[in-house]
């Protein structure tokens, strides 16, 4: 089928073959591209209107107990500096995002499972869940117990995510070390939507060895496994990792990257429909001045401004390129709001902005 009939169809949401998505996240030409962004920005209009939420991130610690091969924050990386935030600038930042309207907050950090650890991010969420606004709370901090998801549900978080990073076992394994385990992280997806969370999760995009048929399956992955959120961003080599040592960008390599994250984005609304998707900010790292616009321009809704002291940002460096590393929060928002407003879309400001797609699953809508 040529590939305009085939956006057609995936326009009016008939379902599509993996080999099909392949297909579209191959464009055959720059005009073909245009097209899908704009299928793709015509479904999101469709079940967001022009609007744009808002999640204030809060990457409030890197000690890591992992060493994922890609992760400038993996446990063998010497030169940063460990820190984890206090409760209270936690909570003063959370305030912030109340106060800036953003209406949600991502609480993101390494991984640990340790009772001190566990038990710090139960006191935060309960004193986040008493400020005055009705934030909603995303936790993204790492595979856990059942236990301890039940317990962090129960003090205040709506919403998890955890990134497969790649459906597809043999890359994943390639990826990790060998403690970390595709089956494991599976188990850890099904154990958060048992948890009754709105769960997210998503792919690093243009990784080493990655074709476009892996990125259909992956986006199969996400319609069979249900999902009501979606992060995803291009892949970025961090050149003290073995991964970024290991595969440097050639010239221009970034920029492709881009372009294939955006396709996957459009694919990816044009699949799932009512979801919240994300323009991760490793979409901005690339393009400063409009990854983020146009990943909602090919179909995201949600954007993560930073609302966290820039005093840990320069520790907080997954990839080379992180943008508004001395940016603080009044700042951030000040760009975000001008932009989004040149590309003719609106903050939902004061609302926590819970997925459509969640509340049809659950049977609540
Ligand atoms: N430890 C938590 C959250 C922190 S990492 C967790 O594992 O869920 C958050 C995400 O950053 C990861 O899921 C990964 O997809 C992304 N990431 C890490 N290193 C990256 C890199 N070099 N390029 C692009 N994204 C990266």
């Amino acid at each position: 089928m040529n590939f305009y009939e085939l956006l057609t169809r995936a326009g009016k949401g008939e379902f599509l073959q993996s080999s099909e998505i392949s297909q579209l996240l191959q464009v055959p030409d720059e005009a073909a591209e245009k097209a899908l962004f704009a299928a793709a920005y015509g479904v999101k209009r469709e079940f967001c209107g022009n609007y744009v939420n808002l999640r204030g991130l809060v990457e409030f610690s890197n000690i890591c107990t992992r060493d994922c091969l890609y992760c400038g924050i993996r446990k063998s990386v010497r030169s940063v500096s460990r820190y984890c935030m206090s409760a209270d600038e936690i909570v003063a930042a959370a305030r912030r995002a109340g106060e800036f309207g953003y209406g949600s907050v991502v609480l993101q950090s390494g991984e640990r499972s340790d009772p001190e650890f566990t038990g710090f991010v139960t006191e935060i969420l309960q004193k986040i869940s008493a400020l005055p606004y009705a934030l909603g709370i995303t936790l993204s901090c790492g595979e856990q117990s059942m236990e301890t998801y039940l317990r962090w549900r129960e003090a205040g978080a709506t919403r998890y995510l955890l990134r497969i990073e790649s459906s597809d076992p043999a890359i994943f394994a390639r990826i990790h070390p060998p403690e970390c385990r595709f089956e494991e992280r599976l188990a850890a997806l099904h154990r958060l939507k048992e948890a009754d969370y709105q769960l997210g999760t998503g792919v690093m995009i243009g990784l080493p060895g990655q074709s476009c048929e892996d990125l259909a399956k992956d986006i199969c992955f996400f319609r069979e496994l249900d999902v009501d959120m979606i992060g995803m961003g291009p892949y970025l080599p961090q050149n003290e990792t073995p991964l970024g040592r290991d595969f440097p960008d050639a010239p221009g390599a970034a920029e492709k990257r881009l372009q294939l994250a955006l396709r996957m984005i459009a694919a990816t609304r044009l699949v799932l429909r009512d979801v919240n998707i994300a323009a991760a900010t490793a979409l901005q790292a690339i393009a400063p001045d409009s990854g983020r616009e146009r990943g909602i321009l090919a179909g995201a809704n949600v954007i993560m401004p930073n609302v966290g002291e820039t005093l840990h940002r320069r520790d907080y460096q997954l990839y080379n390129g992180k943008p508004d590393l001395d940016e603080n929060a009044p700042a951030v928002r000040e760009k975000l709001l001008t932009s989004l407003a040149a590309i003719g879309e609106v903050p939902r400001f004061n609302e926590p902005g819970d997925p459509l797609h969640y509340a049809i699953r659950t049977g609540r809508k």
